[in-house]
């Protein structure tokens, strides 16, 4: 077989929980929470199960869900989307993010990316034979350099991929940064995406730049988000995309053949969950109050934490500890220390290395706990 991704093995997200649970370590690699989501959206998936709401829905999402996603983001970032033409709900952000990239590039096409950046991006492009451009960011601070970014756009770029807050560095762009993003567009074809996943996990006070708060953006941005990160159910595999009439036409045309649509249940009892319009408030306060937990319980500890703005993952240095590749700490670390981390050179395609690895703080607090006692130790 001649591959389609050569370069590719298994996400490193598969490999470090699989180790974790191998060696009986304490999981904050791959990300999503060890507690349980509300009650209340059990009911009601059991309800539309027994309502018997359990065919095909149509194809773009059940329309009660596209109302209340219409609904949320225009209250929180001022721009109306049209819940027929421009709102679809996927099969998780993952999903959306591989079928906007099937639907809008070309072969040749070049698209710009920040690394570290999240796995799944690369592979997306490639498997279009589009050409990955990558705009590196660096520890400590890992911010975009505009002028670089300027520097990397060419007559054939057709896609900015953008993601804040960051996985995996939790840093969260300014609207300086939107302003830039805007500047260096204007007057192109270039399409962004942006992956919002953790829009609702900003921390100290900040305030998340979707592109649905910049119109000039907004007009050219397929914007992807996932209820998992949101409300607690990331094996739920429920997300959504937002963006103009045109862009979403072309969109359609692809997931139509890719999922046609998504779990039926689920999306009636993500709409009526939502129709609590504060649901997402408090999620920021939530999660920040576990970011403090955590960075304070490795106080003792010789990593050094680098800043956490923004979703729930947590950056550390580890140069006072060993000067071991980070793949070879990560692996160590969960085998002898029992703490499973993620090695962010995988997050690079030269498989760069910073000595940096990311801790998921999406724990209760007892597992953090434990987690630091151990790593106290190291
Ligand atoms: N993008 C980013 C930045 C993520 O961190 C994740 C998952 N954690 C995803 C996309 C995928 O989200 P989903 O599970 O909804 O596919
Ligand atoms: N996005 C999650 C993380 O960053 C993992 C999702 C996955 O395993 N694909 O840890």
């Amino acid at each position: 077989i001649v591959s389609r991704l050569p370069t590719v093995g298994t996400t490193i997200f598969t490999v470090m929980s699989r180790l974790a649970q191998e060696c009986g370590a304490i999981n904050l690699s791959q990300g999503f929470p060890d507690f349980n989501a509300e009650d209340l959206l059990f009911e009601r998936v059991a309800h539309w199960m027994r309502a018997g709401m359990n065919q095909y829905p149509p194809m773009a999402g059940v329309p009660a869900l596209r109302e209340a996603i219409a609904g949320k983001v225009e209250a929180l970032y001022g721009t109306a989307y049209d819940v027929d033409g421009e709102i679809t709900v996927t099969a998780g952000a993952t999903q959306a993010l591989f079928t906007a990239v099937a639907a809008l590039v070309h072969p040749g096409d070049e698209v710009i990316v920040f690394e570290p950046v999240y796995d799944s991006y690369a592979p997306a492009i490639e498997l279009q034979d589009g050409k990955v451009v990558r705009i590196a960011l660096s520890a400590p601070d890992y911010r975009p350099d505009w002028a670089a970014v300027a520097a990397a756009i060419t007559p054939r770029t057709r896609m900015i991929m953008i993601n804040s807050p960051h996985n995996p560095t939790a840093t969260v762009w300014s609207a300086d940064d939107m302003a830039s993003l805007a500047a260096l567009t204007r007057g192109t074809g270039i399409v962004v995406v942006s992956d919002e996943v953790y829009e609702h996990i900003v921390f100290d006070g900040a305030r998340h730049e979707s592109c649905a708060r910049h119109p000039e953006l907004a007009a050219r941005s397929l914007i992807v988000s996932s209820f998992g990160k949101t409300y607690h159910i990331t094996g739920w595999k429920v997300g959504y995309v937002v963006g103009p009439r045109e862009l979403m036409a072309e969109f359609r045309k692809v997931h139509q053949f890719n999922v046609f649509t998504v779990n039926a249940p689920v999306q009636y009892a993500l709409a009526d969950y939502m129709a609590d319009a504060g649901r997402h408030l408090g999620l920021a306060a939530f999660y920040q109050a576990k970011r403090d937990f955590f960075r304070d319980a490795l106080a003792g500890s010789r990593f050094e934490v680098l800043p956490s703005r923004g979703t729930y993952v947590q950056l550390a240095r580890y140069h006072a500890i060993s000067d071991e590749p980070d793949a070879a700490f990560c692996d160590r670390l969960t085998r002898e220390v029992g703490v499973a981390a993620i090695p962010v050179s995988a997050f690079f395609a030269d498989g760069r290395d910073e000595r940096v690895v990311r801790f998921c703080f999406a724990k209760n607090e007892d597992t953090l706990a434990r987690a630091c006692e151990r790593l106290r130790g190291v």
